[in-house]
């Protein structure tokens, strides 16, 4: 798609953006590389896009698979990364010592918090239980409209469709509202995806009710 709100303008180094333009999405992805090669090659694609685009990146912080792998390719490429991370896990997920910001918090919870306010839209690339906890949780807030920022999952080589499934059997079985089922948008291409995040963040009106 073209005329998209991504454009920015730039100023050496400064970039500049208007209310409607996606400017930092929060990616949640594995603290572990996987066994293919497909998934590093697909998040090292994601790190240059968002650089290309001139969209920041909010991260978990540390430099370990797929999450090192993300924010070493939009770095690389020029981007902006934010870093944040709690005091405990400095160590086990080896914060990043190279980003262009890092946030030591103390709890998980200040994380995540921290992580939703700074962030325009959350997306999942492939990843473990980490990874599903913190897309769920801001796909919950959705749900209860605490915030309306698109919750998006990146089907890498088919690695979500059991959860995709997983999600319209709960609308088949009653447990979810179809309407509540769409707040989840899911893609295999990243540009198209990226593309659906940036529309719905240019949809939300100002000062609509939500807390973050
Ligand atoms: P994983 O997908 O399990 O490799 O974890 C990816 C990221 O999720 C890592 O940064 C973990 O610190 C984080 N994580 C793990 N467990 C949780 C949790 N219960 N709540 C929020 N984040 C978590």
């Amino acid at each position: 798609m073209s005329g998209l709100p991504y454009a920015v303008l730039r100023d050496q180094s400064n970039l500049f953006y208007n209310r409607q333009m996606l400017r930092r999405i929060c990616i949640f992805c594995g603290s572990s590389s996987g066994k293919r090669l497909v998934y590093e090659q697909a998040v090292q694609h994601v790190g240059r896009l968002l650089a290309l685009r001139g969209i920041e990146l909010v991260y978990g912080g540390g430099n370990v698979g797929l999450m090192g792998t993300l924010a070493n390719a939009c770095l690389e490429s020029g981007g902006r990364v934010i870093g944040v991370i709690p005091q405990s896990l400095v160590d086990k997920e080896v914060a990043h010592a190279g980003l262009t910001e890092l946030r030591v918090v103390r709890s998980m919870h200040e994380r995540k918090f921290l992580m939703a306010e700074l962030s325009d839209a959350f997306m999942a690339l492939p990843g473990g239980f980490g990874t599903w906890e913190e897309l769920f949780e801001m796909l919950t807030w959705s749900q209860l409209r605490i915030h309306r920022k698109a919750c998006a999952i990146l089907n890498v080589n088919g690695y979500y469709d059991e959860l995709l499934k997983m999600a319209d059997k709960a609308v088949d079985e009653g447990f979810l509202r179809g309407a509540n089922r769409d707040l989840l948008l899911a893609d295999a291409d990243a540009e198209r995806l990226m593309d659906r995040v940036s529309n719905q963040f240019s949809a939300i009106e100002p000062g609509d009710g939500t807390l973050i």
